[in-house]
């Protein structure tokens, strides 16, 4: 194998021999400094994208994000085809397909973006080394992150772990480096053969549960493009005072778009300064820092997504309860505003951020439920699915992360969806059984006298669930559970 691949290389490079765009989660032509890094060697440039997801072990994307990453290649390949260029795709270990790829082209490089995923990044190690065996230059560059994570450090040297300090030494730092441009043509070798994207079966059938979903995103480049435009236009100068409203789609909705790449950071960065000053802009622009922090806590932390940052809460005492479980993945828990949130998931691969933070809550502290069985739903669930941003969101609910909320804040969900969603559009939506209830009652049906309930056409325990737990019981409960944590520690 090492032979035919250096003979191989050799007889190339006197026909220009190509490099390999190797593309993983920065699915777009615009701002993609491995795509800039691949045309700057002067060669002809073969992007191929491998879909790595069958050995165990390691977080494959879930269902939601593999019907997006389906539409996301299609849009992509077409892109690269208006240039000239064809898309490559390949099923399997990337340890084989890379080189492989390498071998059949006669690549003698390969441009990658830096993982950030813990395994990812043991993976491109090994990788770079075997390349480098066979004469393969592996160059990486950053495509996912604003900064160098091992750049961002304390005055002392040291790393953040509370996310003000890190976000006041973002801006004090600022973004130098201008964005790159799309190409207009990228000269490309005859492509070796590639998988047919349809074969691969990303997208769902028997049944399609698609159908939200398609009807409420537009993966690819232009639809990052179009989405933060948008946002500019419309939400950005009152991000500060909509975004906490989950019926007002008052965000960018960018987080998938960012999540595959089809957009940089950098980008949205650039042009929320350039929308001009003023309070939804420093919220916005913090908003993408919490997501730099959530890229630098596992880029310092490999084990985020499994393990608590805080080691004493291996000792807490989770309940095991499929049933509670169940309940609250298919937004039956009988708490309004938790069952909107979960059903919007479900229906379209997204869930509001306030509602993420009440969802989470309700999950790990009024059903006892371990935040790793809420992650691994999420995961499974959103479009947007993130390892970084997930796992330390789940653990900043838990109260077992970075900067994370003390464990005596427990979300009311009921005074919570009476806070944000006033006048109940959102619950009214995704929860179309309780859309007859008057306002007052909305947030808590079982506090409805029954003339109340039976005008609405609410049953409770028939057309909608009665309670799991409700919310002063669920709250006594995990405070109990909170404070043995703290007594086992003495
Ligand atoms: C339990 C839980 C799990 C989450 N899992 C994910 C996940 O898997 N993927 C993901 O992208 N976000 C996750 N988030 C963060 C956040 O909810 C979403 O990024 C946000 O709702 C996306 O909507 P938007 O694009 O309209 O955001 P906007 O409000 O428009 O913000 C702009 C961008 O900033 C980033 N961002 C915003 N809020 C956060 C945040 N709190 N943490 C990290 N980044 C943020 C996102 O990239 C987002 O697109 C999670 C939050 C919680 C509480």
């Amino acid at each position: 194998m090492l032979s035919s691949v250096r003979e191989r290389t050799t007889r190339t490079l006197d026909s220009v021999a190509p490099v390999l765009l190797w593309l993983r989660a920065e699915l777009r032509l615009d701002d993609n400094p491995a795509l800039a890094g691949a045309l700057g060697s002067g060669r002809p440039v073969l992007p191929v994208f491998v879909l790595d997801d069958l050995a165990p072990g390691h977080w494959a994307p879930g269902g939601a994000a593999r019907w997006w990453l389906h539409h996301s290649l299609t849009a992509l390949a077409a892109d690269l085809a208006a240039r000239g260029a064809s898309l490559v795709l390949r099923r399997g270990e990337t340890s084989r397909e890379i080189p492989h790829l390498v071998a059949e082209a006669g690549a003698i490089e390969v441009h990658a973006g830096h993982p950030t995923e813990p395994w990812a990044r043991h993976q491109m190690e090994a990788l770079g080394r075997d390349l480098a065996g066979q004469g393969v230059r592996l160059v990486l560059h950053r495509t996912r992150a604003l900064f160098d994570p091992d750049t961002v450090l304390t005055g002392t040297g040291g790393r953040f772990s509370v996310f003000t300090p890190f976000a006041r030494a973002c801006h004090a730092r600022g973004l130098v480096e201008p964005p790159c441009p799309v190409p207009a043509r990228i000269p490309s070798p005859p492509p070796p053969p590639s998988d047919r994207l349809a074969d691969w079966g990303l997208t769902p059938y028997a049944p399609d549960w698609a159908g939200g979903l398609a009807a409420t995103w537009r993966p690819g480049e232009a639809g990052a493009r179009a989405a933060l435009g948008a946002f500019l236009d419309g939400n950005l100068v009152a991000y500060d005072r909509r975004r906490d409203v989950p019926g007002a789609a008052g965000t960018s909705r960018l987080s998938p778009h960012l999540a595959w790449g089809e957009i940089s950071p950098r980008r949205v960065w650039l042009a929320a300064i350039a929308a001009g000053p003023g309070k939804g802009q420093v919220g916005f622009l913090n908003e993408l820092l919490w997501r730099e922090f959530s890229q630098y806590l596992l880029h310092h932390h490999p084990h985020l997504p499994e393990a608590p940052l805080r080691a004493e809460f291996d000792r807490f005492p989770w309940r095991d309860d499929p049933a509670g479980l169940r309940a609250w993945q298919r937004g039956c828990t009988g708490i309004p505003l938790v069952d909107a949130g979960m059903r919007e998931l479900w229906q379209t691969g997204w869930m509001h951020n306030r509602v993420r933070m009440i969802t989470a809550s309700y999950l790990v502290k009024h059903l006892l439920i371990s935040w790793r069985e809420g992650a691994a739903w999420f995961w499974d669930t959103l479009v947007d699915a993130d390892l970084g941003s997930n796992s330390a969101s789940w653990q900043w609910v838990a109260g077992c992360g970075a900067d994370a909320a003390p464990y005596f804040r427990v979300f009311n969900p009921v005074l919570q969806g009476q806070k944000f969603d006033q006048d109940g559009a959102y619950v009214r939506r995704f929860v179309p059984e309780l859309a007859r209830l008057p306002d007052r009652f909305l947030h808590a049906p079982w506090d409805a006298p029954e003339p109340v309930l039976a005008a609405a056409r609410v049953r409770l325990g028939a057309t909608y669930p009665r309670p799991v737990v409700l919310p002063a019981a669920g709250r006594e409960r995990a405070l109990a559970a909170f404070q043995s944590l703290d007594r086992s520690a003495e």
